[in-house]
């Protein structure tokens, strides 16, 4: 077994001009498959190490794994939560927002907070909290640090330069603003209903 890119669950074109063909490809393409080659190598120096008895950096192993496990598995749930034609919340996400944030738009503002002041490069991510049975933001450096491990997450936004950076240069916020109009919370919804 091995990690595999997923499939695109619409065309590269489909996100203009929130995300541009070539900026959705390049991304999808060359930086997400990167860290599914990365985490597969990882993967097999490991069993090899195993197999032969063999000596492993372990700090740096675990450090590169998590980076690119993380990485590839956060890609995977974000391509799932943009969409040409965005759903909106269930009426049991729509009930946990209100009663966690006070309303949508307070929730939308506060994600947006989380994106564009995620230090150099990471995600923002709404997730849920089940033994305190509450939705929490998170804030994650790079792919994998900052991330609370039992949450599980809902919606995911990435806010590496390579995500935005041939469609909205260096403005970030613009980009954290175009991504409300692809943003999939009936998506979000469907994994919420699922825990
Ligand atoms: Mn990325």
């Amino acid at each position: 077994m091995a990690y595999k890119l997923p499939e695109m669950g619409y065309p590269y074109s489909a996100l203009a001009p929130s995300i541009s063909e070539k900026q959705l490809r390049l991304h999808h393409e060359k930086h997400h498959k990167a860290y599914v080659d990365a985490a597969n190598e990882l993967l097999e120096k490991l069993s090899k190490a195993r197999k032969e008895n063999g000596e492993l950096d372990m700090k740096a192993m675990l450090k590169a794994l998590s980076f690119n496990a993380a990485g590839h598995m956060l890609h995977s749930l974000f391509w799932k939560n943009l969409s040409p034609k965005p759903g909106s919340p269930s009426k049991k996400l729509l009930k946990a927002i209100e009663d966690e944030f006070g309303s949508v738009e307070r929730f939308k503002k506060e994600f947006t907070q989380a994106a564009v002041s995620t230090e150099g490069s990471g995600w923002a991510a709404l997730a849920y909290d089940e033994e305190n049975r509450k939705l929490m933001l998170m804030q994650i450096e790079k792919h994998n640090v900052n991330l609370v491990p039992s949450l599980k997450l809902l919606l995911v936004l990435d806010v590496w330069e390579h995500a935005y950076y041939l469609d909205y240069e260096n403005a970030r916020a613009k980009f954290v603003e175009a991504f409300w109009n692809i943003a999939d919370l009936g998506e979000a919804s469907k994994r919420f209903e699922k825990l």
